[in-house]
């Protein structure tokens, strides 16, 4: 067993940190501050070729693997989590179109995502009334001659205002999760238009926004897989997209900690560093043990995504227990601060209100349980 990341992994992560570092972690704040959309920071990373990790060169990607993205996602959540769940959701939408388009859909999307020459990519699956149950969905795809024709609203798509391509599902047949499809909807595509900026308790310079589909015209060539192959596709794709949240979420913990230690080693009450009281190590040992636990679980997950081997269920596994461990962690190094954690000085903060929705998108805490105990219940 090689627990050593390889050169090229150890260079990415070096890459994504060197970057976060520098650009992202002194912006951070005033991205949050003025809910601003970090456009240049993510044509930056695309020049570093953090919008495919995962994907071939011969798409413009870094050919790097699930494990280098892993570990360079967990950077740059540490820089600014907003730049990190835009990076992590582009990726998720360049991997889906390299694995389930056809070669004209790859050249015609994948090139563009990997060059950063579209800012975005986005993936819209979730409704007003379908989250967590993505089968009750009403947005439909109605076949015409040439192409099919959406109607609907989709509600919280990350990125669906500056998206260069847009995944999006919608209904092409009967009820439940068989009759759905998914398609590829190009950014400025008539018909297909974003609403309002959701004004959210954390990941403020993330756009974030419900999308209406009036009439919204498409050729048969932007439907991707088969008709009715749609959930199928949106599952695969979550299953890699968790291991980018769960990363995400390492990244908001491992700054949070970081600086919670650091505090500790500076703030004197009763006349010593609080890091001499065994109430203040005490969650600093509790948080790097759990750190290190889901650090392994993402880990792990990754690999075997990168191995070809399942992974569905590793990949809940690792989203559970990081997403919950990387809120806990969060919430005690904030007590660490003391009420200078609860003001906009220190970056905890901040923190504290990014790790939040981590348990909750790509699939709530309890859906991931639902996952594992499935499988678990399969034998
Ligand atoms: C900032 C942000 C960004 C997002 N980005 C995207 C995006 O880019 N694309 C996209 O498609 N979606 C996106 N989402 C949507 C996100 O994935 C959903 O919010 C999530 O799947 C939960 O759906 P819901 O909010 O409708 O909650 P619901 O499904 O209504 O769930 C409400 C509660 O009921 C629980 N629950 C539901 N069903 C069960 C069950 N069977 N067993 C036990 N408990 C259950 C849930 O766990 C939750 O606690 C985003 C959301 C946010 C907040």
């Amino acid at each position: 067993m090689h627990i050593e990341p390889t050169e090229t992994q150890a260079l990415v992560a070096k890459t994504a940190r060197d970057y976060a570092e520098r650009t992202l972690k002194p912006l951070a704040a005033t991205l949050d501050r003025e809910e601003r959309f970090p456009l240049a920071q993510l044509r930056e990373l695309a020049d570093l070729g953090m919008m495919g990790v995962n994907v071939p060169a011969e798409l413009g990607g870094a050919e790097a693997g699930a494990v280098a993205y892993s570990l360079a996602m967990t950077e740059i959540a540490r820089g600014c989590a907003s730049t990190a769940v835009t990076m992590a959701v582009t990726n998720m939408v360049a991997e889906v179109i390299t694995r389930f388009g056809t070669e004209a859909q790859r050249e015609r999307h994948v090139p563009k995502i990997t060059s950063g020459d579209y800012v975005a990519g986005a993936f819209a699956l979730s409704e007003p009334e379908a989250g967590s149950d993505p089968g009750s969905m009403r947005t439909t795809a109605e076949k015409v001659p040439g192409g099919y024709v959406l109607r609907g609203q989709k509600q919280w798509i990350t990125s669906g205002a500056h998206a260069g391509v847009v995944v999006v599902w919608a209904r092409t047949g009967g009820p439940g999760t068989k009759g759905l499809s998914a398609f590829l909807v190009e950014g400025g595509t008539p018909g297909m238009k974003a609403g309002k900026h959701e004004d959210k308790l954390g990941l403020r310079a993330s756009n974030t926004v419900p999308i209406t589909f009036d009439d919204c015209a498409v050729t048969e060539d932007a439907l991707l897989g088969g008709e009715g192959g749609g959930f199928k596709i949106a599952m695969m794709a979550l299953d890699g997209g968790r291991i980018g949240i769960a990363s995400q979420a390492l990244g908001i913990a491992t700054a949070a900690l970081d600086e919670a230690a650091d505090y500790a080693r500076n703030r004197k009450q009763f006349g010593k560093p609080i890091g001499d009281f065994q109430g203040v190590k005490w969650p600093l040992a509790d948080s790097r043990t759990e750190l290190d636990a889901a650090r392994l679980l993402a880990l792990r997950a990754a690999w075997l995504k990168q191995e070809g081997r399942p992974f569905s269920r590793e990949a809940a596994m690792a989203k559970l227990f990081s997403s919950e461990a990387a809120n806990r962690i969060v919430s005690r190094c904030l007590q660490i601060h003391g009420g200078y954690g609860y003001v906009r000085d220190f970056a905890i903060e901040r923190h504290y209100r990014d790790v939040r929705v981590t348990t909750i998108y790509e699939g709530t805490s309890e859906i991931q349980r639902t996952v594992i105990a499935r499988a678990e219940l399969r034998g």
